[in-house]
């Protein structure tokens, strides 16, 4: 995907939006650093790509993006005029190896991989086993199978 819109962005080139970590301890020492650079974001209108593209949250992102100032992932100053739309991140994928992570795939209509489909086999078993062992759905399994 084209990055056009970083370098069309008021940040673009400018410093102090993702100080050091040896710079700072506490959100109070990052509001010091970096809080006067939060008024770059004011007019960019690329505020939501930017927290899409930065995944703050996910990412316990520090410093500044999408009109926020960010403490280990968590919105510590913001602009007065944020819009909360304006935070959704692409959303966690299941990890591999899980039955979420087998049905992760085959919503982006991905072949499941080797570590889902056992996960995936493993859970089918283990349901079917647990059913098993209810007397009265003994007949109905039985009857499908
Ligand atoms: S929202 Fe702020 S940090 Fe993000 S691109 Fe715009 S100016 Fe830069
Ligand atoms: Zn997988």
């Amino acid at each position: 995907m084209s990055r056009d819109w970083a370098l069309a962005a008021p940040c673009h080139g400018q410093d102090g939006f993702t100080p050091s970590e040896d710079d700072w301890n506490t959100g109070a020492d990052l509001k010091r650093l970096c809080g006067s650079q939060l008024a770059a974001c004011g007019p960019c209108p690329f505020r939501a790509v930017c927290i899409a593209t930065v995944k703050p949250a996910q990412a316990k992102f520090d410093g500044i993006a999408g009109g926020r100032l960010w403490c280990n992932g968590e919105v510590i100053a913001a602009l007065d005029d944020v819009f909360e739309d304006e935070l959704t991140e692409p959303k966690l994928r299941a990890s591999c190896g899980t039955e979420a992570g087998a049905q992760d795939h085959k919503r982006h209509g991905e072949r499941v991989c080797p570590s889902c489909r056992q996960a995936e086999r493993e859970m089918a078993q283990r349901r079917r086993e647990e059913k098993a062992k209810r007397p009265g759905q003994l007949q109905l399994d039985f009857a499908t199978t």
